[in-house]
């Protein structure tokens, strides 16, 4: 029996347990941070909570003799990406980093690029009155100070202290439809849009529905992957990595005796 381990958290993470579930001679355990109150769980096995720093995980994975790992947590979750790294460097097991590609601008965007919620903070103020915050709620206090913008903010769970002054939140879900993004802009008069390079089909109708109504965007650049692991942009190219894993590593034939 080997042992894959994800490091889940996203849908990517789901859609590849899904399609591993009930292979013979495979134990699957996804892994998940335990931030949301009642998250959307994967098929298997799956454990919930840090597993403490990348020491803590290398010794997970000898204790549960894992095989194989499959860091499929979301773009900007550094944290976990980088101890996944480590652990997997320091007990020889091999990683692969499963990596959404980010969003592709096009004709009519008006992206403005910055590499933290810090900047982008700091550049709000001159692009507009009323923003839709789409980050999710854990960077929600790098706004806080801003008492001048109206900001509307989408999350899971509600976000805690601290938060602008001037602040409404919107408890939702993905997958996002255009109609939906379209209308969710123009009901709240949103004039310009922040939002994380996260990259996937469940939250680009935004940016499409921001570029049709003409609205700046503020669009926060990822963090890199770290280095030396390979890197696969869908569940397709895990799958494939995942085989070859099993051809490199499948015992060999047992000696014919004469
Ligand atoms: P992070 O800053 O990279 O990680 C902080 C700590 O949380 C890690 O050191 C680890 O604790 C624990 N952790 C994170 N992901 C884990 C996992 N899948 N299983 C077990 N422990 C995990 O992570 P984050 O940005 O807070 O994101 C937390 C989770 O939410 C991730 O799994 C990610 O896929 C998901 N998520 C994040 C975002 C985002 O924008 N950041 C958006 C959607 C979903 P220990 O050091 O104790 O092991």
């Amino acid at each position: 029996m080997r042992h894959l381990l994800i490091l889940g958290g996203t849908t990517e993470g789901r859609t590849l347990a899904a399609a591993l579930d009930g292979r013979p001679s495979l134990r699957v355990t996804s892994s998940l941070a335990g931030r949301v109150a009642q998250p959307r769980l994967p098929a298997g096995e799956v454990r919930i909570g840090g597993f403490g720093g990348p020491e803590g995980l290398a010794a997970w994975l000898r204790t549960e003799r894992v095989d194989a790992v499959v860091d499929a947590t979301h773009p900007f979750a550094a944290g976990i990406s980088q101890n996944a790294a480590l652990a997997a460097a320091a007990t020889g097991v091999p990683l692969l980093v499963l990596r959404r590609p980010g969003f592709t601008p096009a004709p009519g965007d008006r992206w403005h690029p910055v590499p933290s919620l810090a900047a982008a903070a700091e550049l709000l103020p001159r692009l507009g009155e009323r923003v839709f915050l789409s980050i999710g709620r854990q960077g929600i206090a790098a706004f806080a100070h801003l008492d001048g913008p109206h900001f509307l903010a989408r999350s899971v769970d509600p976000p805690e202290p601290p938060v602008p002054p001037r602040f409404e939140v919107l408890l939702d879900r993905g997958p996002f439809t255009l109609d939906g993004e379209r209308a969710l802009l123009r009901e709240h008069r949103i004039d310009v849009l922040v939002t994380k390079d996260s990259g996937g089909a469940a939250t680009a109708p935004k940016l499409t529905a921001a570029r049709e109504l003409g609205l700046p965007v503020v669009i926060v650049e990822r963090p890199p992957v770290p280095e030396g692991a390979p890197v696969a942009p869908d569940v397709p190219g895990a799958l494939r990595w995942l085989e070859q894993v099993e051809q490199l590593e499948e015992p060999e034939e047992p000696e014919q005796l004469p």
